[in-house]
């Protein structure tokens, strides 16, 4: 192509072939079979097979022509077509002859109109791909058919056993039949093929990245916690122990950990990362803490802070907030090691950040680290172990899956004395009862949370911050109303939560900015406004925010969806306050995707597949994906040659988590 197309393909992300080829429909319209006008409803957009009775061209100041069809279909219902400005269709046509129209069809009491169609050369079914300014429909659909030409027939990029095995068609005809199906029947088979591909690509590449045979110098030696333990104001629960075990006998291999800690809200995740942390300080290594907001790596700051400084060990907050001499002075600090804990967000990738003997590696709450920033993290401090802290808990089934490439550990208890959540589902009719019972709380000294799904009044009639809290402010006029969103400086959203967690901020209302981690224990009632917008898994995860102490807590989801869906939905919650049990749930309701929020939160990127639907043959996938690392780990093997191309290339993708 020229030099102008090539930048309109650049827009589109599209820089070879390959990348053409991969450049798959976003969508499909169906257009299988006709249908008769008698049936047709206003609006609606059909195929019409119609026969061309008459035509004639109308002329608007020579420039502006509109051209008059008129047609009937089968069942003589006659059909009035115009077009405007397409001399060319209109030449086309011929009186008596019978054409395919597609479009959509106004009625008006007996009368039938469509304008500017499209006229089919077959009945099949019509891909729609996204498009760029000057890059339309017919001119990428034939440079897709020259790409596609270029496949080899014989090209393999799965092992034949696996074809025959799960009835895949070829790689060839599967690429032709995704970009130009004739019927649904052909865009299944294709797409299976494709999807089982890439799952399997995605599999493998985590195993092999779970395997990596590194070695480490950052081992802990002696690992002793016991002068830890006997200053923590509490003990561990059984759970806890277990998993501080299996997390130190990982550090304590030439091998770094990689492993996952998922736990419940409120399970105590934090004082496990917090154990880690202080046996690696203990023997001089570096530990860096990595959040996905600034409330949590403030939090996360004090917390650590307040356990480890009485061993002398220092404890740095690195975040985008911070005056540009202050941070000066704190990545002196870590270069030189005088900081041995470094707890940041994302800031802590960036360049200039340089650690000295960095050892441990801890992601905090859903936020996982692509493959690339990965590498770039662990480039920081050679081959040092990551811990990673899930908020989300789910079945271990799901967990294989989803982080292949990471051990887990469970923390499957809550601390003693935690008291249930008592959760209840009511409509906005009950809204004031529900504020009087806040009331009654926060007379007593406790706080609470409300949530809202908008910050501000938008086109949706959903709950939002602003005037929500004007509302409360009336309603809770003699109490301090505060609020927090995500559109916030950072520096006004921490004071904020600096004095809510104080107590100098009696309600706090609130975007889901206060979903995973924060930690206020005198808060024992949250409200969630527009519950039915929010998914079970992030509900609970809001929900988590009371029940952090023996504080008896409530939580009331308010929501005007009666659909069967939502109510069982919402009942999900209000039976149990298990977050793996909710998770279950939540997956058999909508499947795994929304238990990671979008797109898994940016890290991975699939072409075709799509966990939500395609979750049954990912675990297939996974298996077969062990058993052909087993035989040949390398991928070395002729069978296994595009497998090992398209890992590579399939993990090399740059994602962007920020
Ligand atoms: P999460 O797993 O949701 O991150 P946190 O680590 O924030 O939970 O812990 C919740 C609260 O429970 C914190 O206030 C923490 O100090 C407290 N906690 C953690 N472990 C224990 C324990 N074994 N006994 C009593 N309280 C604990
Ligand atoms: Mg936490």
């Amino acid at each position: 192509v020229g030099k102008a197309r090539k930048e309109q393909y650049e827009r589109l992300k599209i820089f070879s072939v390959k990348d053409l080829i991969f450049h798959f429909p976003k969508r499909y319209e169906d257009c299988t079979r006709a249908k008769s006008l008698k049936c047709v409803e206003d609006g609606e957009k059909v195929v019409v097979v119609a026969q061309v009775l008459e035509k004639r061209a109308i002329n608007f100041f020579k420039r502006k022509n509109i051209f008059k069809i008129l047609a009937k279909d089968e069942e003589n219902t006659k059909l009035e077509i115009t077009y405007f400005n397409n001399i060319y269709i209109y030449n086309s046509l011929k009186v008596g002859k019978t054409y395919i129209f597609y479009g959509i069809v106004n009625v008006y009491g007996l009368v039938f109109k469509m304008t500017n169609l499209l006229i089919l050369k077959n009945f099949g079914v019509i891909a729609k791909y996204s498009l760029t300014k000057g890059l339309g429909e017919n001119i990428l659909k034939n440079n897709i058919k020259q790409a596609v030409s270029l496949i080899k027939k014989d090209y393999n990029s799965l092992p034949k056993h696996l074809e025959k095995k799960y009835k895949l068609i070829d790689f060839k005809t599967a690429i032709i039949l995704i970009h130009f199906p004739q019927n649904v029947a052909q865009y299944k088979i294709a797409r299976k093929r494709l999807v089982f591909e890439e799952l399997l690509c995605w599999q493998i590449g985590l195993l092999k990245l779970k395997k990596n045979e590194q070695k480490t110098l950052h081992f802990l030696k002696t690992a002793n916690m016991e002068p830890f333990l006997k200053e923590l104001p509490f003990n561990l629960t059984e759970s806890q122990k277990k998993v501080v075990l299996e997390c130190v006998a990982d550090c304590k291999r030439t091998t770094p950990m990689n492993r996952l800690v998922q736990g419940d809200v409120g399970s105590g995740k934090t004082v496990v990362a917090v154990v880690l942390a202080y046996l690696f300080a203990a023997e001089n290594m570096g530990v860096a803490l990595m959040a996905p907001t600034d409330i949590l790596a403030r939090q996360h700051y004090k917390t650590f802070s307040y356990f480890l400084e009485k061993f002398k060990i220092k404890v740095g907050l690195f975040v985008g907030g911070l005056k540009e001499k202050e941070k000066k002075l704190i990545l002196e600090r870590i270069k030189n090691g005088e900081i041995d804990v470094v707890i940041g967000t994302h800031s802590l990738f960036y360049d200039r950040v340089v650690f000295k003997n960095l050892s441990l590696i801890i992601t905090d709450e859903q936020h996982r680290f692509g493959v690339k920033q990965r590498e770039k993290f662990l480039n920081k401090g050679d081959a040092a172990h990551v811990l990673v802290m899930s908020a989300t808990p789910i079945p271990r089934t799901l967990a294989l899956i989803f982080y292949g490439d990471l051990d887990i550990s469970t923390i499957n208890e809550l601390p003693p004395g935690r008291v249930l959540v008592k959760t209840f589902f009511v409509t906005e009719k009950q809204r004031l009862k529900v504020l009087k019972f806040v009331e009654e709380h926060i007379k007593k000294k406790h706080q609470a949370y409300f949530v809202c799904p908008a910050v501000e009044k938008g086109q949706r009639l959903v709950a939002n911050v602003f005037d929500y809290a004007k509302m409360l402010e009336r309603v809770f006029s003699k109490y301090c109303v505060g609020v927090i969103h995500g559109k916030m400086e950072a520096k006004e959203k921490n004071s904020i939560m600096e004095k809510f967690s104080k107590g100098e901020i009696d309600v706090l209302v609130a975007t889901t900015v206060i979903e995973v981690g924060v930690d206020v224990s005198n808060a024992c009632v949250i409200v969630i406004e527009n519950a039915e917008m929010f998914g079970l898994a992030q509900l609970h995860q809001l929900r988590g925010r009371v029940g952090r102490s023996s504080l008896e807590s409530f939580c009331f989801l308010i929501s005007n969806d009666l659909s069967k869906e939502n109510v069982s939905r919402m009942r999900a919650l209000c039976e149990t306050n298990d977050g793996f049990e909710v998770a279950r749930k939540d997956f058999s309701l909508r499947g795994p995707g929304d238990l990671f929020g979008q797109e898994q939160h940016g890290k991975i990127k699939f072409k075709i597949a799509n966990l939500k639907r395609d979750f049954n043959c990912a675990k297939v996938c996974r298996k077969e994906a062990e058993q052909i690392l087993l035989k040949d780990y390398e991928l070395n093997s002729s069978e296994n040659s595009s497998i090992k191309r398209n890992v590579n290339e399939f993990f090399s993708q740059e994602v962007n988590v920020l």
